[in-house]
């Protein structure tokens, strides 16, 4: 007897022995759902609780890079963020994406939205492109303001502005470049037609967030064997399950919010 219907069983016992009656249905029923509901609790104990916003590149008037054919890095990276979005929903994490459709959205909104839900998380997916022909590479950016030079022509107001808000990212600079490393570990084993590297460099996107954040570029969509895997159903699927893995297991290190 396995080891679920014996506890059933010994819980049926126990319910009969107590009431001194035949086993009845609704006696064993009460037992069924003891058991159900004890499983219940032990999976949620066991489920890690997080949430990811996911800031997909471009959107509306802003296409991204763009190919001759209506191929729009804005589309794409839409695409493989639903795929992302499936994925970590299944692993039952909560999900935001920062658009849903073809639209253009601010700067300062795309992180808005991450900073007041308190995510766990920012994640913001864009998708290469240039004419080399040359292998491309998936660069994952981590927000490192030491190799940003501030304008000379910004005045000192900007300045000072664009400082307190490198503070915010820098604080999660550490945790950034982790999960970083994590997502590089985990493409790695997924995806063959390109190389995985970890950047610091002063992305924008990530300055205003006060989470551990990170920029993917995956690839070039000019270089045909990857602009044929960003297309298919199984190369978006390949990369949402290497970002999602990796994600989850900065998750699982990270306390989260
Ligand atoms: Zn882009």
């Amino acid at each position: 007897m396995c080891q679920e219907k014996l506890k059933k069983h010994l819980l049926c016992r126990l319910f009969c022995k107590m009431n001194q009656i035949k086993p009845r249905p609704a006696v064993i029923l009460i037992a069924v759902i003891f058991c159900y509901l004890e499983a219940a609790a032990q999976h949620t104990e066991k489920s890690v609780t997080g949430s990811i916003v996911i800031d997909i590149g471009h959107g509306g008037q802003d296409t991204g890079v763009s190919l001759s054919g209506g191929i729009y890095e804005k589309n794409i990276a839409l695409n493989l963020a639903r795929r992302l979005e499936d994925e970590l929903f299944q692993k039952e994490y909560k999900v935001k994406l920062t658009r849903t459709r073809d639209v253009g959205l601010e700067m300062a909104d795309r992180t808005a939205v991450s900073n007041n839900r308190k995510a766990d998380v920012f994640i913001s997916l864009h998708i290469g492109g240039n004419f080399t022909h040359q292998p491309e590479t998936v660069s994952i950016f981590y927000f490192d303001k030491k190799s940003e030079s501030l304008s000379e022509s910004a005045d000192d107001k900007s300045r000072s502005q664009a400082l307190l808000w490198d503070e915010i990212q820098y604080q999660h600079q550490s945790e950034s470049r982790g999960l970083a490393k994590l997502i590089q570990k985990s493409l790695q084993s997924r995806i063959k037609f390109a190389e995985i590297r970890v950047r610091g460099a002063p992305i924008l996107i990530a300055r205003g967030a006060d989470m551990p954040a990170v920029l993917i570029e995956i690839g070039s969509l000019c270089h045909p064997e990857q602009k044929k895997a960003l297309q298919s159903r199984q190369g978006l699927s390949d990369l949402a399950k290497g970002i999602s893995s990796g994600i989850e297991a900065f998750l699982q290190k990270a306390p989260t919010h």
